[in-house]
C-alpha cells in the first residue's frame, strides 16, 4: 500500500518526506515538503569531549546511632598523618592498629582513598581523633505549623563548613 500524502492526499511516488508542520510531524509528497520544515532524520549528535575529572573520592554519608547523617571530615588526609606523626607511628603500625593493609592507610593520607565510616571509626580511636562531621540540618526559623511547603532539599542541606586550605 502506498503511502499517502498528508498535505495533498495523493499517494505518495518515490520518496517520501517527514516535515514538521506547526509543530506536527507529516509524512508528505517530493512537491508538498515545502510546507514544512525538514526533519533531521537524526537529532544532530553534538560532538563533545567530555571533561575528564580527576576522580575524587566519594564521601560516603551514613546514619549515625540517632539517625543523624555522618561523613568523614574533608580534610581526614592531613588529620590522620598529623595524629599519626604526632604519636610517632609508621603507616606500617597504624595499619596494624586498626587492622587494615598499609597501603590503605597510604592512599588515605594520601586523599586518595576516603575511609569508610566504619574504618573512619577504627581511625578515630586509634589516634584519638574526629574524621566523622554530622551533615548538620540548615538552620531555620521556627514555621507554623501547618505549614508543610518545606521540601526535603530545604531541609537537609549540607552545611559546607569554612575552612581554610593547609
Ligand atoms: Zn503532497
Amino acid at each position: 500500500m502506498a503511502l499517502t500524502c498528508e498535505i495533498c492526499g495523493r499517494p505518495i511516488r518515490g520518496q517520501a518526506y517527514k516535515i514538521l508542520v506547526a509543530g506536527a510531524v507529516l509524512t508528505v509528497c517530493e512537491s508538498c515538503r515545502r510546507y514544512g520544515t525538514p526533519l533531521p532524520s537524526r537529532p544532530p549528535q553534538p560532538h563533545r569531549v567530555m571533561p575528564v575529572r580527576r576522580a575524587r573520592p566519594v564521601r560516603r554519608v551514613e546514619r549515625g546511632l540517632f539517625g543523624e547523617e555522618l561523613r568523614v571530615v574533608d580534610d581526614f588526609n592531613i588529620v590522620v598523618r598529623r595524629a599519626r606523626e604526632s604519636l610517632g607511628w609508621t603507616q606500617d603500625f597504624l595499619a596494624s592498629q586498626v587492622g587494615e593493609k598499609v597501603s590503605v592507610i597510604r592512599r588515605i593520607e594520601a586523599g586518595s582513598l576516603t575511609p569508610s565510616i566504619e574504618l573512619a571509626r577504627r581511625l578515630e580511636k586509634a589516634l584519638g581523633v574526629r574524621l566523622l562531621e554530622r551533615v548538620e540540618e540548615e538552620e531555620r526559623p521556627k514555621l507554623s505549623t501547618g505549614d508543610f511547603a518545606l521540601t526535603l532539599g530545604d531541609v537537609i542541606r549540607v552545611k559546607r563548613r569554612e575552612r581554610g586550605r593547609r
